[in-house]
């Protein structure tokens, strides 16, 4: 492996990134696999049936749409094509419903009934400052931030507990809501909070939602009677 700049562990998105980066800048790079194939988390394998292509692990990719670092690569010369769908996830609720995320922040807000209008204050103004707000959260913390404010305004909402942001917002559908993209990240809920409307397994105090937050302890509850949340 002699002769390189530089060798780059790993061919997941974060390594050929950076690998990219390291080769725009001039610099050999040598990228090394341990796995078959390369792609990391972000690859698709043929898991089932000959011809079935599965997402191994990542599925939805909303920062790479707004990665900026991304989109100066012109991913799509080589074929990338994202696919926007007209509702970008739901969770489904027990009484036939389900907790929506549409494509604005007023058409979500719609669909939360009480909770709508606590979820255009705390949304709106992160849509509004999207453009100086990603450039923010998707650098290396290196130097300080150009815009502190809007930084500031994310990590208020964005840095606690989804149980916190669960209390902001009442009612099953916003829960659901939070509760669903709560699940992909690996922190705590920590809430003694249930999303779900009654439960199935004649316990009351349960939900037969797939995620509860437990007070301190794991942030997920094995799934009771659905199938389990995931998300990215
Ligand atoms: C079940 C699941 C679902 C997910 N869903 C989403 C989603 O929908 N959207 C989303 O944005 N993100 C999602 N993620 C997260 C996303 O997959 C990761 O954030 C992303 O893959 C991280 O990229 P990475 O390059 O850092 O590491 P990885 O993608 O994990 O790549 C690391 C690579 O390094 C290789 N490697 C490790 N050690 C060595 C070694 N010693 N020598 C050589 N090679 C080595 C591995 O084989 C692997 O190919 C999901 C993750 C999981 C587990």
């Amino acid at each position: 492996m002699t002769g390189y700049d530089a060798v780059v562990v790993g061919s997941g998105p974060n390594g050929l990134t950076a690998a990219v980066a390291l080769a725009r800048a001039g610099r050999s790079v040598l990228v090394v696999e341990a796995a078959e194939a390369i792609g990391g988390g972000l690859r698709t394998e043929e898991l089932t049936e000959t011809g079935y292509l599965h997402d191994v692990c990542a599925a939805v990719f909303p920062l790479v749409a707004a990665s900026p670092y991304l989109r100066t690569l012109g991913l799509e010369r080589h074929g990338l094509r994202l696919v926007h769908p007209p509702a970008p996830l739901a969770h489904p609720l027990d009484d036939g419903g389900a907790a929506m995320l549409e494509r604005s922040v007023a058409a979500t807000a719609e669909t939360l009934g009480l909770a709508g209008a606590a979820y255009r204050r705390i949304v709106a103004p992160l849509v509004r400052d999207a453009g100086p707000l990603f450039p923010e959260i998707l650098r290396p913390p290196v130097r300080a931030p150009r815009h502190p404010l809007v930084l500031g305004r994310f990590a208020a909402g964005g840095l606690g507990p989804a149980t916190l942001l669960g209390r902001r917002m009442p009612g099953d559908r916003a829960g659901g809501l939070i509760a669903g993209l709560a699940a992909s990240r690996f922190l705590k809920a920590s809430s003694e909070r249930r999303y779900g409307s009654s439960g199935s397994n004649g316990d009351p105090g349960r939900q037969s939602h797939p995620l509860t937050m437990q007070p301190g302890g794991s942030a997920y509850e094995p799934p009771l009677g659905s199938g389990a949340v995931r998300g990215g």
